[in-house]
């Protein structure tokens, strides 16, 4: 099969909902990713934050392989030692008592939301919750409503109820937002979709005071920034708050579909039997898959992603020499370059996958970077030579 055949059976046959790069991926290997070609690309882009192993990492295949030999689905009717195992590891390293596993990030957003709710009916009745301008947290119809697109919300209104927004890192806005109505609150730390925009220090810290301070809960939405992306194992914990729940999914099993919404004690008890469910979630194989992805992580690659998230902050900060790049944003392996709107961030990204190397544009004109935690300096090292003389061949 070649290119035009494969894209003439999408277009025919997949709902045209998206933009695809012209490229067909055949295979991975470590962090790089090989077209049907054979051309190689290094990949900055990990499936959307989701490859953190890179591919083909020996230790994890084998966990996977082993995994689906053995059983792969039972559905939550039955127990496995399996997700017993691996809910043990994650509540240990998450500090949070309380776990749900789900397929997606949507799914895990749509827990936590229906869990707040949940809460609430137990705190003083019906509570509406609030999220930031700008935010993405997922497709499901409540998801898409506290994510902050206006475009969306008119192509699928009427819109679930109970939901308000506010301004990004606007804390005089998010102070008026925050009335009596209010139970819950839920952002990103760093707005992944919309271009790698962390809230600030201030805002985080006065939010979550303020929240604390009328029992308003407060939910992290960390599907792209948890899992090491950041540097620390949740991003919330660079800001010293204690959510009362978290969010992931994209990393939390390497690329195999899952997806978990973690709480406190006390609200994470606020479902009873019958209020939550899943077919797929949790199931052995996406269990054996984060049980090995955290095992990893925790037995020395956060430290070592920390290390390189840093080292690449450092070489980034060189691009703000070029006058059409606006801004560098970001922390640890997760970083945005806004371009300005003389130059377009797609023609980028083309420029920088002729040379080899797999970068995505988030939030209008931003290059987004999200490589594997494996990544390793070298290769990087290899993406800034590519993308400095990309610029240095640019005339504004
Ligand atoms: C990707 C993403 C989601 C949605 O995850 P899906 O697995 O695509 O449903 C939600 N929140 C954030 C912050 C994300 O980056």
């Amino acid at each position: 099969m070649n290119l035009n055949k494969i894209k003439e059976a999408e277009a025919k046959h997949y709902m045209p909902v998206f933009a695809r790069e012209s490229l067909v991926i055949d295979h991975g290997e470590g962090n790089c990713l090989f077209d049907i070609n054979g051309n190689k690309y290094v990949d900055f882009v990990a499936g959307i934050a989701t490859n953190i192993l890179g591919y083909n990492h020996p230790e994890y295949t084998e966990a996977v392989c082993n995994q689906v030999k053995k059983l792969m689905h039972v559905s939550n009717h039955y127990y496995t030692e399996i997700q017993s195992r691996y809910i043990t590891r994650l509540c240990e390293a998450s500090g949070f008592p309380r776990v749900f596993l789900c397929n997606s990030g949507a799914e895990a957003n749509e827990c936590a939301i229906k869990l707040a709710r949940r809460y609430f009916k137990n705190h003083g009745g019906d509570k509406v919750i609030l999220s930031a301008a700008g935010a993405f947290h997922g497709r499901t119809l409540a998801t898409l409503t506290v994510t902050g697109n206006a475009a969306q919300h008119d192509r699928y209104s009427p819109l679930p109820q109970g939901f308000k927004s506010f301004s990004y890192n606007d804390f005089d806005d998010f102070k008026s937002k925050l009335t009596d109505e209010v139970g819950a609150v839920i952002l990103e730390t760093v707005q992944g979709e919309c271009g790698v925009r962390p809230f600030s220090n201030d805002f985080l810290v006065n939010a979550y005071a303020l929240c604390k301070s009328r029992g308003v809960l407060f939910i992290v939405d960390e599907v792209q920034t948890g899992m090491g992306r950041t540097g620390t194992l949740f991003s919330f914990e660079h800001f010293g708050i204690q959510p009362d729940i978290i969010t992931m999914a994209k990393g939390i099993a390497g690329g195999i579909p899952m997806g978990a919404c973690l709480a406190t004690e006390e609200v994470g008890t606020a479902f009873s039997r019958g209020d939550h469910g899943s077919t797929f979630g949790g199931n052995a194989l996406a269990c054996a898959a984060a049980d090995k992805v955290l095992e990893i992580l925790l037995g020395g690659l956060l430290e070592r992603a920390k290390e390189t998230g840093v080292y690449l902050g450092n070489k980034l900060a060189y691009f703000s020499k070029y006058n059409f790049i606006t801004d560098i944003r970001g922390i640890g392996l997760m970083r945005g370059i806004q371009l300005s709107d003389k130059v377009s961030a797609a023609a980028f990204e083309g420029r920088l996958r002729e040379k080899g190397y797999l970068v995505n544009v988030a939030g209008g004109n931003t290059l987004r970077i999200i490589p594997p935690l494996t990544i390793t300096e070298q290769e990087i090292d290899g993406l800034v030579a590519a993308l400095d003389e990309i610029c240095a061949d640019t005339n504004v």
